[in-house]
C-alpha cells in the first residue's frame, strides 16, 4: 500500500490518463515507473527517442551521459535536438527539452564518456542501463558494469535500415560479449534516421515494461528488426561457457 504521501498527485492523474487506463498498468505500474532511476549511456539517435519516451512516461529520474555536441549531420535521426541547437553540448540540450516536456523528470546531464574505470560507479544506484552506444567497445564497457553493479541493460544498435534488442539480465541471461561478434562495425554506419526511432522506442518500451513489472520482456532473447524487408525475427541468445564477463558468475 502506497503511503498517501507517495500517492499519485491529481496532475499524474491527468499527464498519464491514458496509460492509467490500461488494464495492465494502473497506480502502482506508474509509481514504480515514478520512483525508478534510468541510466542513458549515449544521447544520440537511439537516446533520443529512449530520452523522450521515458520522460514522457513518467520516469522520475534520468541521468543522461553523452561528450558529444550537436551536429548538422546528428538532426536526420537525434530527434532531441533542432537547428538552432547546433553546436550546444548534448546533455545540456536535452536536458532543457525533457525537462520542458515533463517538468517533474530529474534529468542529470552528464557531459562525459562513459568508461571503464568510469563506468560502474556511475551504474551505482540506478534500476536500470539504456545502451544508446555507438561503438562496440562502449557498448562491452557498459555491459561489463552493468554485470558488476548486478542492474538490468536494455540493448540497441542500428545500422542502416536494420535494429537489434535485447534486455540483458544479470546474472540470468546470456550477456552482450556472449552473443554480440568482437568485430568493431565501421563508425559512424550510415543509418537511415527513422530506423533509430523504431530500435530507441523499442528499447523505451522494453525498459518500461521491465521497470513496471508488467508484460514479457526480452530476457535471454534477441530482436532482429529489418526495416528494408520491414521483417522481426526474434531469436533465443545463449550464454557463452568462455564469456569472460558472466560465466564465471
Ligand atoms: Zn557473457
Amino acid at each position: 500500500m502506497t503511503p498517501p504521501d507517495r500517492r499519485l498527485t491529481p496532475d499524474d492523474r491527468e499527464r498519464f490518463a491514458r496509460q492509467l487506463e490500461l488494464p495492465e498498468w494502473g497506480d502502482a505500474a506508474q509509481e514504480r515507473l515514478r520512483d525508478a532511476n534510468v541510466f542513458i549511456a549515449g544521447a544520440g539517435g537511439l537516446g533520443s527517442a529512449v530520452a523522450l519516451y521515458l520522460t514522457a512516461a513518467g520516469v522520475g529520474r534520468i541521468t543522461l551521459a553523452d561528450p558529444d555536441v550537436v551536429e548538422l549531420s546528428n538532426l536526420n535521426r537525434q530527434v532531441l535536438y533542432t537547428t538552432k541547437d547546433a553546436g550546444r553540448d548534448k546533455v545540456g540540450a536535452a536536458t532543457d527539452r525533457l525537462v520542458s516536456l515533463n517538468p517533474s523528470a530529474a534529468i542529470t546531464p552528464l557531459r562525459e564518456r562513459v568508461d571503464a574505470d568510469s563506468a560502474p560507479g556511475l551504474l551505482a544506484g540506478h534500476d536500470i542501463a539504456i545502451d544508446c552506444l555507438d561503438t562496440l567497445a562502449a557498448r562491452f564497457v557498459l555491459n561489463r558494469a552493468s554485470f558488476e553493479v548486478g542492474i538490468p541493460m536494455v540493448y540497441g544498435a542500428v545500422a542502416g535500415f536494420t535494429g537489434h534488442v535485447s534486455l540483458i539480465e544479470p546474472p540470468e541471461t546470456a550477456c552482450l560479449e556472449c552473443f554480440v561478434p568482437r568485430k568493431e562495425p565501421p563508425a559512424p554506419a550510415p543509418v537511415l534516421g527513422c530506423t533509430a526511432g523504431l530500435i530507441g522506442t523499442l528499447q523505451a518500451t522494453e525498459a518500461v515494461k521491465r521497470l513496471a513489472g508488467v508484460g514479457e520482456t526480452l530476457a535471454g532473447r534477441l530482436l532482429v528488426v529489418d526495416g528494408l524487408a520491414m521483417r522481426c525475427d526474434v531469436l533465443e541468445v545463449q550464454r557463452d561457457p568462455a564469456c569472460p564477463v558472466c560465466s564465471s558468475r
